[in-house]
Parts: C-alpha cells; sequence; structure tokens
C-alpha cells in the first residue's frame, strides 16, 4: 500500500532577502511533509525563518528555489492569481494582533473572506453567524472590536479564518497578546478545531505550553530544520478551562 499524498510538502525550499553583499539566506533548503489532519507547532529563536516559512506555506510569497506542493500541486509555479484562489479556497489565517477591521461588526468582520469569494449575503449572513457561534460568541455579532476583549477578538478572528471551511489554518503566535488563562482557551478552540472537524493546524508559537497543544513540534534553528519530533503526550483537551464567551 503506498503512503498518502501529503497535504503540504516542502522540497528543498530555500528563500533569499536582498541582494549582493546584503543578501541573506532567510530559508536554507526545508525540507518538510504534512500530513492532512495534523496539528504542528513551529517553534524557533527570532530570525530563525519562522514567518518566512509561515508566508510560503500561506501562499503569501514564494520560495527562491525548490518546491512547495499542496496537495499533489506545484504552488510555486501557480501564478498570482491562482494562488490566492488556492489561498482562498483552503486556507485560513489567524495572527498575534487579530487583524481584525476596526469600526465593523464581528459578524462583518467574518463575512468578508466570503465576499471576497462573491457569496450571497444570505450564505455569508448565515455562515458568519454558524461559524461565530461555533467559538461561542452567539449574541455578539454586532459588536466591533473596541467593545471585545483580546480573547473574544481572536475568537472572532478564528471564526473569520473557519467560516470558508479551509483544509487547513495557519496560526502565527495566535496567542501571543493574550493572558494565560484566554491563551489556553484559543488554544482549546484550535485544538477542536483539529480533533473534531480534521482541520489541519501549524502554528507558529515561542511558548512551550502552547506547543504542547500540537501532536507534532518543528523547530526552527538559522533557517533550516533543527528539530522534528513527535509530542508524546500533547494535551488532548482545554484543561479544564471553560470559555467564557459572555465575560469582557
Ligand atoms: P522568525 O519568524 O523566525 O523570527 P523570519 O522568517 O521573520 O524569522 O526571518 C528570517 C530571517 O530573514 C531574519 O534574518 C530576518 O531578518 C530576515 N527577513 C525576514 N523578512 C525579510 C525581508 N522582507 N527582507 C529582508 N530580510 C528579511
Amino acid at each position: 500500500m503506498s503512503l498518502p499524498v501529503p497535504l503540504i510538502s516542502l522540497r528543498g525550499v530555500t528563500k533569499v532577502y536582498g541582494s549582493g553583499q546584503n543578501q541573506l539566506l532567510a530559508l536554507k533548503g526545508i525540507d518538510l511533509d504534512i500530513q492532512q489532519g495534523e496539528f504542528v507547532a513551529i517553534m524557533g529563536p527570532s530570525g530563525s525563518g519562522k514567518s518566512t516559512v509561515m508566508n510560503i506555506l500561506g501562499c503569501l510569497d514564494t520560495p527562491s528555489q525548490g518546491q512547495y506542493l499542496f496537495k499533489g500541486a506545484h504552488v510555486e509555479s501557480l501564478t498570482r492569481d491562482q494562488r490566492a484562489r488556492l489561498r482562498r479556497q483552503y486556507l485560513g489565517f489567524v495572527f498575534q494582533g487579530f487583524n481584525l477591521l476596526a469600526r465593523t461588526s464581528a459578524q462583518e468582520n467574518v463575512e468578508l473572506p466570503l465576499l471576497y469569494r462573491g457569496d450571497d449575503i444570505s450564505v455569508r449572513r448565515e455562515a458568519a453567524a454558524m461559524a461565530l457561534k461555533s467559538v461561542g460568541l452567539a449574541g455578539w455579532e454586532r459588536h466591533t472590536p473596541s467593545e471585545l476583549s483580546g480573547g473574544q477578538q481572536q475568537r472572532v478572528a478564528i471564526a473569520r479564518a473557519i467560516v470558508t471551511a479551509p483544509a487547513v489554518v495557519l496560526a502565527d503566535e495566535p496567542t501571543g497578546n493574550l493572558d494565560t488563562r484566554r491563551s489556553h482557551e484559543i488554544m482549546g478552540l484550535l485544538l477542536a478545531l483539529n480533533r473534531d472537524h480534521g482541520i489541519t493546524v501549524l502554528m507558529v508559537t515561542h511558548e512551550p505550553d502552547m506547543a504542547a497543544y500540537a501532536h507534532r513540534l518543528v523547530h526552527f534553528v538559522d533557517g533550516g530544520i533543527a528539530q522534528d519530533r513527535v509530542n508524546p503526550h500533547p494535551i488532548t483537551s482545554e484543561q479544564g478551562v471553560i470559555p467564557t464567551a459572555t465575560e469582557n
């Protein structure tokens, strides 16, 4: 029996920034396979290449050399438009700073990816309301980001990431701006997306307590993968932290 084609496969991926004397090799020939349904934490010191690899995986940037296969398709040879389409169809993004539109309701923030996709207003309304409900924010649809706590804003951002039913959620330091309790609540949500919905989660974090939820830990050092290991005892539930979406 042959092994399944990985969802994501990087082969000899390099990234060079700048030119001449200012040239910097940010990724030094990365090989990385990620299967559908994995929950991977990407760790490593500042400047080790984590954001660079996430930008490539998220189809926001392209490798200088090497191959990026997504479901077996060569992403590095797609046009910019084709990459954007792939991004819209398969990928959801969660950022450290939430990146919500200010003065725009939670509902409208979550509807945005569907608007870009050209969905009708009735489809957008229903899907966004369901996504907000699934992150524990039913009843908060009309609130703007400034009326929500950091944890709630990140929930809205997660709802926005999953409203398109992506195959992969890419999360860049998703708990970096949150206190410990809210961080665990957000990790509980990511865990549930992975466990209950089969969404592949790729998360950059420098916090071992948050990486502990992942099933696999990939350590970057100096533009290369220094360690790639299975987490033998990942956290499998939210450790008794009950989401309290009603609190501000
Ligand atoms: P990390 O996310 O692990 O902190 P990055 O991927 O941001 O690391 O950066 C890797 C290396 O590439 C660093 O030395 C950084 O200074 C450099 N770098 C990142 N982005 C750029 C850019 N747009 N132009 C030039 N150098 C960059």
